[in-house]
């Protein structure tokens, strides 16, 4: 299975991103590449159009940017459970689903799913 590549500058957005919502739950997309190994995760974007709420964040897929560098969507779980919703796998976009886990302290509060629901190893690249 692919790894999942995370720049550091990514982490730190995500992490800064999760904690500034938090007791929201933050939603954003992300650029990058797909390798034959990995999923590199390059850029993170805040999509138009969306809701935060207590327990649910969307975006409207219409307002969404006709942009094939996009190659998944990362949101937070301000519960602090590591594992993604039913509606998480249902409306997944992209390749890969990240979850950032309260309390957003470092890349273990960071974990990723395909598009099966499969757990994708986590790779900080410094
Ligand atoms: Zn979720």
């Amino acid at each position: 299975m692919k790894k999942v590549v995370l720049k550091n500058d990514v982490l730190v957005a995500l992490l800064e991103i999760s904690k500034h919502f938090h007791p929201k739950e933050a939603i954003v997309l992300l650029r990058g590449k797909e390798t034959k190994q990995d999923i590199v995760l390059e850029e993170v974007l805040l999509a138009p159009g969306s809701v935060y709420g207590k327990g649910f964040s969307e975006f409207r897929l219409d307002m969404l940017p006709m942009d094939f560098s996009i190659i998944g969507v990362a949101h937070s779980h301000p519960s602090g459970i590591p594992i993604p919703s039913v509606e998480d796998l249902n409306n997944m976009i992209g390749r890969v689903l990240v979850i950032v886990v309260a309390p957003y302290l470092s890349e273990k509060h960071i974990v990723a799913y395909n598009s099966k629901g499969e757990p994708m190893q986590v790779i900080v690249e410094r």
